[in-house]
């Protein structure tokens, strides 16, 4: 179904804003006011974008986490920035394996099961799109998710 994909990371971000809050994390949010439209399972596009913000927040003391939508050469792009710890490029590879964790010891205190993310990769695949990291250790790690503009199933 066409959903707004600007709505749905609204209703996102309230729901991890006061875990972010509590955390001394600001959330910021650019997004055309007029939309964007996406055919999209609305659901699934929430599971997404709820694990790589919890992701932001977990994995961020104190800083920013920037939300980003806009449409770039026919395609929908949502950014998810934050300052937090980062991840290095050894560990980049792995992130979408089942049960891959940076660092056990420092993570377990972090709870999680190390699923999200294969989850996100999963869901982001039968949507026809595509998932990007950049990182850097202890400066902090953006996802860029890419999905196609103006598809019909
Ligand atoms: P779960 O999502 O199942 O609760 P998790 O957050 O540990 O557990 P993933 O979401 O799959 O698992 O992430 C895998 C690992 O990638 C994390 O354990 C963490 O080390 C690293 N990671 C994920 N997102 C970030 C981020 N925004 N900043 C730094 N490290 C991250
Ligand atoms: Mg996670």
């Amino acid at each position: 179904e066409d959903i707004d994909i600007t709505e749905v990371i609204d209703m996102v971000i309230n729901k991890i804003m006061i875990k972010a809050k509590n955390k001394g994390i600001t959330v910021s949010y650019e997004a055309p006011p007029e939309g964007v439209v996406l055919y999209a399972d609305g659901q699934r596009m929430e599971q997404i974008l709820t694990n790589l913000l919890e992701n932001a927040t977990r994995y961020t003391e104190k800083g920013n986490i920037l939300v980003r939508v806009f449409k770039h050469s026919k395609q929908i792009k949502i950014t998810v920035e934050d300052t937090g710890i980062g991840i290095s490029e050894k560990d980049v590879p792995y992130l979408f394996e089942r049960f891959y964790r940076v660092d056990k010891s420092r993570s377990r205190s972090h709870g999680g099961t190390g699923l999200g993310l294969s989850i996100v990769k999963k869901l982001v695949d039968i949507h026809d799109g595509a998932i990007e990291i950049q990182s850097k250790l202890g400066e902090g790690t953006t996802f860029i998710l890419s999905f196609p503009m103006d598809q019909h199933k």
